[in-house]
Parts: C-alpha cells; structure tokens; sequence
C-alpha cells in the first residue's frame, strides 16, 4: 500500500451531511478530485456549483459530479451519506430499514463503477448500514467500514479539552460500541498527556483538601451522558448534524488516501473480537489504503466488557429483524 496520487472521492448523497463532507474535504485537499452525486438533481447540480465557484481559495482540489451514476467510475474511495435523515426524537435506529433498502440497490452500482476503492459508511444507523452494505458490496470487509464513533469522541476529547484546559490534540480518549444510544466512552484507556485521565488532579488543591482527583464518577456520567445526547440536541436546534461530521469524515478519508496508518474507532465487521462477532460497531481500528487493516485489541475493564457486550447485542437483534445473517 501507499498513499494514492490524484486520488479521487465519490461522495453519495448532496444533502447536510455529504456536502459539508465535500467542503471539508476541498478545504483540507483531502482528495484531488471530489465528485458528488445524488438522485435529486437540481440540488446536486446547485451544490457542485456552489462548492466549485469557492475552489480559487482550495488549492488543487476540483469538485464535479450530478445525478448521473457514472461520474464516480474509478473513485478510490467512496462515501455513503446517502438516506433518510434522524428527525428530532427519532433514534438511529429507527432508520434502519429505509437507509438498509437503499444500500441494497445502490451498492452493487457503486462496486461496479469504483471496483477497487475503499468505502465508507456514513448513513445512520452507521453500524447497521455498514454490516449490511458489507454484505450486499461481497467485498472484503476490510474494504466496508463505517464512520463509526469518530465523531462521538471528537465530541468527548472537546468536552474533556475543555474541562481540563489543554489542547484538544493532547486529550486521547475514545467512544467505542454502537454509534448510538448504547456507545461508551473507554475511560480506563482515556489519556490527558502522558497522564492517565484518572490519574488527572486538580490544580487548586488546598493543603487541608484530600479531594485531588478531578472527575468522580459522578462526572464521568455527566460527560457520557452530554456526548450520547449531543447529536440529539443539534438535531432539535438545527434539523441536522452536519459540520462536525463533514470534518471527521475527511480526516477518515485522509487516512485512506494517503495510507496513514491512523488508529481511529471507526467501525467494521468484528470476528472473535473479546468474544464478539457478526456485527459491525467501532472499536480503535488502524485505517489506511486497504481500509481498515486491523482492529487492535483493546483491555477493558470488567465494566466497559459488558457495556461492550450490551452494544453489539443491540445491534445483532436489529441485523436479525432485519434478516441480515
Ligand atoms: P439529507 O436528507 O440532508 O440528505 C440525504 C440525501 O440523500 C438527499 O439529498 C437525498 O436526495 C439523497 N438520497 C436519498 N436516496 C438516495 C439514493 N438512492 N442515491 C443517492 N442519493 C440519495 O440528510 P443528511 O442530514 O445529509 O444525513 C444523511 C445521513 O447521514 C443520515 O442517515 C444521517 O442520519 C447520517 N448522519 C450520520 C452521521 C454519523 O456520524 N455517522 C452524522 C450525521 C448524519
């Protein structure tokens, strides 16, 4: 593997997401050439020309694309953001079915168009969308992977930055699981530095004070919970989550396209993972040209085990309604 040269990125879907997507990926230079396609065609057709009329202040990145299918041929990577959207209340689960339906039909096209590219799930329910598109693409699973909790921990590592007061590239800590109501942050691996977060002590300790850790139980669970309800209160403000997304899935493709090695908790198909298999959900995986080459086994603690085995259960009796094997 290496890093790809004029690498080209097929986005599907011109809505919220896939466009914030695409203006992320121009900014960054993450591709050289980004094309995007959707079904509705006056919408596709504005959003390119919207996004190309900016590129004098992208650099080299050029953008195309509209509703023909064809456009994408020969793409090395390819990003699903095509689909039914989460309304306010709804969980992502609750779209399974349509956004499954649609990856039924589109994905033998993709493959037949981009037979060689990396693709990327980003269409809720993330984990579902990715096992099935999986399964319907008959691709190597390191080759399908979703993106996963990427963006829950940026959501974690942002509010843990914040408390502690350093720089967001210096707190190391992930949302693992479902990419949903069920994911957990992995606190016994979380880092601040070269420091524990655990072990991270307040820096206004009085003498007479024997109260040095700065997060008790009580406020681990305060932050889980602000993250696994963050999607939920952007979506009752605004209609969509779209910008944070946009950008954590370039930074996904950038690991692709230029054969990073990143470890990043996207999401892929699990086998014999700490017991765990037939579903896919969002463990620290290592992504480069070939996708997703391998996921790395994690300790967890007694605790983080069964929040583990709770996720992938959830998920394993939705593929079952869903009559995914
Ligand atoms: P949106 O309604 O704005 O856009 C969806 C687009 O998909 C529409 O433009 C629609 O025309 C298009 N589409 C539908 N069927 C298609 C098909 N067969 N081929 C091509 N295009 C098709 O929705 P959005 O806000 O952009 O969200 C898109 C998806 O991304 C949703 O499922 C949403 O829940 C998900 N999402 C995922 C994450 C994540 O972290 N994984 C974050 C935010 C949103």
């Amino acid at each position: 593997m290496s890093a790809i040269e004029n690498s080209k990125l097929a986005i599907i879907g011109a809505g919220a997401v896939g466009t914030s997507l695409a203006y992320a990926a121009l900014i960054r230079q993450s591709a050289r050439e980004v094309v995007l396609y959707d079904i509705n065609k006056p919408k596709v057709e504005a959003e390119v020309l919207d996004l190309a009329h900016g590129t004098q202040f992208t650099g080299a990145s050029c953008v195309s694309g509209g509703a023909d299918l064809d456009a994408i041929a020969g793409s090395n990577m390819v990003v699903i953001t095509a689909g039914a959207r989460q309304h306010p209340g709804q969980s992502r689960l609750d779209m399974s079915a349509v956004n499954v339906g649609i990856l039924r039909e589109l994905m033998p096209k993709l493959v037949e168009r981009a037979p060689d590219a990396v693709f990327m799930i980003v269409t809720n329910p993330c984990d579902i969308v990715t096992y099935a598109a999986l399964h319907f693409s008959g691709l190597p699973s390191t080759r399908v992977f979703g993106s996963g909790t990427v963006l829950d921990s940026s959501r974690l590592r942002w509010l843990l930055a914040h408390r502690v007061g350093v720089a967001i590239a210096n707190v190391h800590a992930d949302i693992i699981g479902e990419h949903g109501d069920s994911e957990f942050p992995l606190w016994s691996q979380a880092r601040v530095g070269p420091i524990s977060l655990s072990e991270w002590v307040k820096d206004d300790i009085s003498p007479a004070s024997d109260d040095r850790a700065q997060f008790s139980e009580a406020e681990f669970a305060a932050i889980t919970k602000d993250v696994k309800t963050a999607a939920y209160r952007v979506i009752a403000g605004k209609g969509a989550t779209n910008y944070a997304i946009g950008l954590s899935g370039a930074r996904i493709v950038e690991a692709v396209l230029r054969d990073e090695g990143a470890i990043l908790p996207v999401s892929s198909l699990l086998t014999d993972y700490r017991g765990i298999s037939r579903v896919a959900l969002s463990v620290p995986a290592v992504v480069n040209a070939g996708g997703v080459s391998r996921v790395i086994e994690v300790p967890f603690s007694d605790a983080e085990q069964e929040l583990f085995k709770h996720s992938a259960d959830t998920l394993r009796a939705t593929l079952d309604t869903l009559r995914l094997p």
